[in-house]
């Protein structure tokens, strides 16, 4: 793109930072301002989910991180999937992962709001890992409550209930795989898709979220 168009991108069709909203240049995912404040996650809670062989997260869920992802959940803050999907390359290089995948959502809600956005950030990350993404391996059944709006002890059972693996799956035998999803808080989704793809033969499942939610101290 050469300076003028550059100029006219900023003039008409301004993008904003994710995290704060505040205008940025065209090629930005995220202002500066907001990239020195992300609180960035240092493995503080070592609990792997079960049926995982590793959990691997860019940021601990709360300021500006938290802002992000509710921009992903609304659909203008792609970009921070794409910001996010380059953290998380850095910290799952060499990791040998064959496939990617994320945690479905209802065909209801895909149809009512569009996106997903554990796919968008599963192929972010795929473009970025340059990894293949089969995002069609699992589904998700309709139900009347959402995960978060469980207690701990009751997300395990929920989770078990509303995920199972989708007819149209292809083979994934001895395939180390990125199961994907935007937060991460007691794991129990994880599993439970884990333990899905486990069943068909997987060599293993990384769990990846953007964030990860920490127990208050
Ligand atoms: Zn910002």
């Amino acid at each position: 793109m050469n300076k003028v168009y550059e100029f006219i991108t900023d003039i008409l069709m301004p993008n904003r930072c994710p995290c704060c909203y505040k205008v940025i240049r065209y090629n930005e995912l995220v202002c500066k301002e907001c990239i020195k404040k992300l609180p960035i996650y240092n493995a503080e809670d070592k609990t792997v989910p079960a049926g995982c062989s590793a959990v691997i997260c860019a940021f601990v869920y709360k300021d500006s991180a938290k802002n992000g992802v509710l921009a992903l959940k609304k659909s203008w803050g792609y970009s921070f999937a794409e910001y996010s999907a380059k953290i998380l390359s850095e910290r799952l290089e060499g990791c040998g992962a064959e496939l990617i995948t994320s945690v479905p959502t209802t065909k209801r809600k895909l149809r009512n709001k569009g996106w997903n956005q554990a796919d968008v950030i599963a192929k972010a990350l795929s473009k970025e890992m340059d990894i293949p993404c089969d995002l069609k391996l699992l589904v998700r059944a309709e139900s009347a409550q959402q995960q978060h709006e469980l207690h701990a002890g009751e997300r395990a059972s929920h989770a078990r209930e509303i995920y199972s693996i989708s007819k149209r799956h292809k083979n994934i035998t001895d395939k180390r795989i990125l199961l994907v999803d935007d937060i991460c808080t007691t794991g129990a989704t994880f599993s439970a898709c884990a333990d899905l793809l486990n069943s068909l033969g997987a060599k293993d499942i990384i769990a990846v979220s953007v964030c990860r939610t920490l127990k208050e101290r």
